[in-house]
């Protein structure tokens, strides 16, 4: 899934619809939807990476990312593999099902 700040603004005024409540409301509640490091079903780590730059971010820089710099994202779930750093605050994400196992014989 790709942020833009076109998509974030289209998911507001979605919610609106559906709950037409403070704009500010609206706001913090699909932020808080979008940039979790876990997804809201399963329980799956995801990870931010920056489009343009490749960056790798945790859900908090991410959020920070976005908001002062517009920038465009694109998230992700990150299932298997060695534990990942992110780029700003050097926060240890582990992936959901951890490291690759390659002893299968
Ligand atoms: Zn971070």
């Amino acid at each position: 899934m790709q942020i833009t700040r076109e998509s974030v603004v289209k998911y507001i005024k979605d919610e609106l619809k559906y709950n037409p409540e403070s704009i500010g409301r609206a706001f913090s509640k699909v932020m808080d939807q979008i940039f979790s490091p876990y997804t809201m079903i399963g329980g799956y780590t995801l990870i931010f990476i920056e489009d343009h730059t490749n960056g790798v971010f945790c859900d908090k820089c991410a959020r920070k990312e976005f908001l002062t710099n517009n920038i465009s994202m694109s998230i992700g779930t990150y299932d298997e593999g060695e534990n990942i750093y992110c780029d700003e605050c050097n926060k240890e994400i582990e992936s959901s099902y951890g490291p690759i196992d390659n002893d299968e014989e």
